[in-house]
């Protein structure tokens, strides 16, 4: 089978990698794809946003499966135009990616159905959000209703940072993802992501992670995409999955089904591990990029019949996917100035001694100029390894990346640092 896969990112050379280890692989395109996912598939120039040209190639190619890596195609209703014409697709519609698109929806989603969540208001204009301030109190959480790439939640000690947060979202700033905001009750807890595949009415968990969005070691400084991610993230027990399963993830497909808007794709929930239980803080429709990497690295099942069994919805009909026990580990290398302006243009070098000491390392934010590897975004490499523990597939993938010489990327040193304390007690 010929298969597109949408996208340019560390998640997609995750994806791309995994993809081509299937039996069922004829041709794995890529658009636009890195230079890493070039070793995977042949890359193509076509953009998403139109759906005719995607739709013309997939038809001039037979694409058997088209996979959509980030959540801008799935918001602007590309699978829509694509399963109007009977191409098979992984990948919610865009009325199902309103459960990213837009937390004003998924709050009333969780409302409506009883799905644990902070308690929340929906705004939609500076004055109902500073009277709903006064009704929660600081600390409070304060977020633009749609996407805006993290940059759009604020969580305000005081009142005096929550009614700035506020105006900031009613200045304009964010545009039309700040035309409503939601005011949210803070929770407080330890944070979780888990995934689960769906195909609109079977789910199947996919395993589960923590990431680092802070930059700085410690998790200090500004947010970023996120800095490094491990799976599995063993504060997220069988117990507490099993809860997450039974009373966020099963609940919230079962409720897009009965609502006429079923959810296929992948499924990602943040979660809030509370004293009180498991909450939701938000969903995603896309795999997270880095979570995507370490889950592909544990993923021991053939991805293509993985995702084909979602978009064809036969989910039932197949065995659920078997991740392996151990711990992936991945690092981010960032060029300098991220998340701000990153230093484009770096040399890299030692990419292949990295992998010849056993870790994976997928390309984020990279191009070829003249023959060299060099940094071409914020977030350039992701180093990715594993190890019977988190603090063994730590070691690994920073031994790896003591072999990379790329004098303008920086990264983390303490990626799994709370587990690795766990690990030590
Ligand atoms: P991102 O794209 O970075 O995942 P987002 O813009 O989609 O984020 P959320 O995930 O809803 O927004 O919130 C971002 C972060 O803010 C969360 O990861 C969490 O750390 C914090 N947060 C959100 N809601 C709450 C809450 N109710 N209580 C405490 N912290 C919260």
């Amino acid at each position: 089978m010929n298969i597109l896969l949408l996208g340019s990112g560390g998640r997609e050379h995750a994806l791309a990698w995994k993809l081509a280890q299937s039996p069922s692989l004829t041709k794995l395109f890529a658009a636009p794809g890195n230079p890493g996912i070039a070793q995977n598939a042949e890359l193509v120039a076509l953009d998403a946003t139109d759906h005719a040209a995607v739709i013309a190639f997939c038809n001039a190619q037979s694409i058997g499966l088209v996979v959509v890596g980030p959540e801008a195609p799935l918001v602007d209703g590309l699978t829509d135009s694509l399963r109007a014409e009977g191409i098979a697709v992984f990948g919610p519609s865009k009325a199902a990616a309103q459960l990213e698109g837009s937390k004003a929806f998924t709050k009333e989603l969780c409302a409506r159905h009883n799905i644990p969540t902070a308690g929340f208001e929906r705004v939609r204009n500076e004055s109902e959000g500073l009277a709903a301030l006064g009704k929660f109190g600081a600390p409070v959480v304060v977020k633009a209703d749609g996407l805006a790439a993290g940059k759009g939640v604020t969580v305000a000690l005081t009142m005096a940072e929550a009614e700035e947060a506020v105006r900031e979202i009613f200045s304009g700033k964010f545009g039309d993802a700040g035309a409503e905001a939601v005011i949210e009750e803070f929770l407080e807890g330890e944070e979780a992501s888990f995934f689960a595949l769906t195909d609109g009415q079977t789910v199947v968990p996919l395993g589960s992670a923590q990431d680092h969005k802070r930059v700085g070691d410690g998790d200090v400084g500004p947010n970023t995409g996120g800095m490094g991610a491990y799976s599995p993230a063993p504060v997220l027990t069988p117990l507490l999955t099993g809860e997450a399963l039974e009373r966020i993830v099963v609940p919230t497909v079962r409720a897009m089904a009965s609502e006429g808007m079923p959810y296929s794709g992948v499924l990602y929930a943040g979660l809030m591990l509370t004293k009180s239980g498991v909450q939701l803080i938000e969903y995603n429709a896309r795999f997270g990029d880095p979570e995507c990497q370490v889950l592909m690295l544990r993923l021991e099942d053939d991805l293509v019949e993985l995702l084909l069994a979602c978009a064809q919805g036969r989910l039932a009909t197949i065995a659920p996917p078997r991740l392996s026990p151990e711990t992936a580990l991945t690092v981010v290398m960032a060029a300098e100035g991220y998340p701000g302006t990153p230093k484009k243009g770096g040399a890299i070098a030692g990419v292949d001694a990295a992998e010849a000491s056993g870790a994976k390392v997928f390309h984020a934010g990279t191009a070829m100029a003249e023959g060299q590897l060099v940094a071409a975004g914020g977030r350039v490499l992701n180093v990715t390894a594993r190890g019977a523990t988190v603090t063994a597939a730590q070691q690994r993938a920073y031994a790896a990346i003591d072999l990379i010489k790329a004098p303008d990327l920086f990264c983390r040193r303490d990626i799994g640092w709370r587990e690795v304390a766990r690990e030590a007690e």
